[in-house]
């Protein structure tokens, strides 16, 4: 690629404070409102480009609170930035730490949950072009909690 190839994104967005950065809104985790997820927000940090086919988003889990419980045929690489928590993917749990690495597979179930005690903050790479998430059916949450564990986790 030549030097003179017009720039679309940023070459260096500076952090203003922490897990935050210049001129990237703070934005609502998703547009429909309801109960199925609690206290998050999300900051697309890379990503709306043709430049890119890709997609780095940090989302923030408040404590107590829980993503939305959802699958889709696209995958999430997920690093864990901030604060802890646990994830449901599939039918396991999983508890988070700061710099854990998290695999979220084609159509698998996912939600992650923050402590009470501290927020969980994580990056989220996606590919740009990517189909939208589904929500359990009755009949499929009530597959999926036929697990205790798992019945006990998920919120919705
Ligand atoms: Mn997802």
């Amino acid at each position: 690629m030549s030097t003179d190839t017009p720039t679309v994104l940023p070459i260096h967005i500076r952090q203003t404070a922490p897990f935050r950065w210049d001129g990237v809104p703070l934005l609502a985790y998703k547009e429909e409102g309801g109960t199925q997820f609690n206290g998050v927000t999300r900051q697309v940090l890379f990503g709306g480009s043709g430049q890119l086919a890709a997609q780095l988003r940090y989302f923030e889990v408040s404590s107590g609170g829980y993503s939305t419980l959802e699958r889709h045929a696209h995958v999430h690489a997920v690093m864990i930035l901030r604060g802890g928590g646990d994830v449901l993917v599939g039918a396991e749990i999983f508890p988070l730490v700061t710099g854990d690495l998290v695999y979220v597979p084609p159509l698998t179930w996912h939600q992650f949950r923050a402590t009470l005690a501290e927020p969980l903050g994580f990056l989220c790479l996606v590919c740009a072009e990517r189909d939208k998430p589904s929500r359990p059916t009755a009949a499929e949450l009530a597959s999926l909690c036929t697990d205790d564990r798992v019945a006990a986790f998920v919120r919705v």
